[in-house]
């Protein structure tokens, strides 16, 4: 197959299947762990490894695909990547520093990353990139950034559980398990979210990758303060925003359990518009101090499974 010539001979293909290969031993190290973390979604991905028995592919996906991010081959019981995606991150990774080493450590998480993601998707019987535009004709920008999120994090949880295995043998501390899930949220807005693209556009990338910078900035702030208590509405929750420009509010639903925080005063807008725009040029550290800046100023999430307005208190929006 003929190889376009902006293509770099490093890092492809043989980089991206020794990395896919050890993350899937990984984790079938730390099953019981992901079973904890994410029941429903390990589930799944037991499923997928299951069928999926042969060594992952990366190659360029042609003709119909070339837009798809992987191809299940329910014959051959192998998923096949879309390896452009994968040189276009490690572009931008090796643009960002010419440490070698950190190089190949962005590269490999970039890759399980990518891998966990789709995974999360073959789990949830999205096999074909025409089951995406199926699914986008009928769903709203909201559902579709809802779907992405969701693979995003649980990505990310899968991802920092496999660096706390490394680091730390089958037994991790919390703290550690969300110093990892920000550092992989970072890694993720940082290459993968300019790589992709959130213009303004398209609505649901920019819900999907504001909500992750959400996440990030929740992360953060929690590990930062000390003592480190999780509150009872879990740091690894998806956070899926929902913005009304016209009046300038900021609403937060926090994921899986639907729970659904109207903050008792309007948002920062002029913050709130220049993160927006800034999402795919400027450094992820930079986001997430801007969406903690949001934060403190909407007043605390919800940090209880609760949150009912106490009766007289109405505050001016
Ligand atoms: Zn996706």
């Amino acid at each position: 197959m003929p190889v376009p010539p902006d293509v770099p001979p490093t890092p492809p293909q043989r980089m991206a299947e020794c990395v896919a290969q050890e993350l899937r031993e990984e984790l079938v190290q730390i099953r019981a762990q992901l079973d904890q973390i994410c029941p429903t979604a390990s589930k799944r991905l037991w499923q997928t490894l299951q069928v999926y028995s042969k060594p992952f592919e990366f190659r360029i996906l042609e003709g119909i695909d070339r837009e798809a991010a992987f191809i299940a081959d329910e014959d051959n019981r192998r998923l096949e990547f879309n390896i452009l995606p994968i040189v276009g991150v490690y572009r931008r990774i090796v643009k960002s520093t010419t440490d070698r080493q950190l190089r190949r450590d962005l590269g490999r998480a970039a890759i399980e990353e990518l891998v966990m993601h789709e995974l999360y998707h073959v789990g949830c019987n999205l096999l074909r990139h025409s089951d995406v535009r199926v699914i986008s004709r009928a769903a709203s920008p909201l559902a579709i950034g809802a779907i992405d999120l969701s693979a995003d994090t649980v990505a990310t949880q899968w991802c920092a559980a496999v660096d706390c295995y490394r680091e730390q043998g089958q037994n991790w501390t919390r703290l550690l398990y969300h110093w990892h899930m920000l550092s992989r949220l970072m890694i993720m807005l940082q290459f993968w979210v300019p790589q992709v693209g959130s213009p303004a556009t398209k609505p649901q990338k920019r819900l999907r990758f504001f909500g992750l910078v959400l996440m990030a900035a929740r992360l953060l702030d929690a590990i930062e303060t000390k003592p480190f208590l999780e509150p009872e509405l879990p740091l690894d929750s998806p956070l899926l925003p929902l913005i009304d420009f016209e009046s300038g509010t900021l609403s937060i639903t926090i994921l899986p359990d639907w729970i659904f925080w109207l903050p008792p005063v309007g948002v920062n807008m002029w913050i709130l518009t220049d993160l927006l725009a800034g999402l795919d040029t400027r450094p992820a550290a930079e986001s997430i101090n801007a969406a903690r800046t949001l934060l403190w100023g909407l007043g605390k999430l919800p940090e209880k499974k609760q949150g009912i307005r106490k009766p007289g208190v109405n505050p001016e929006r």
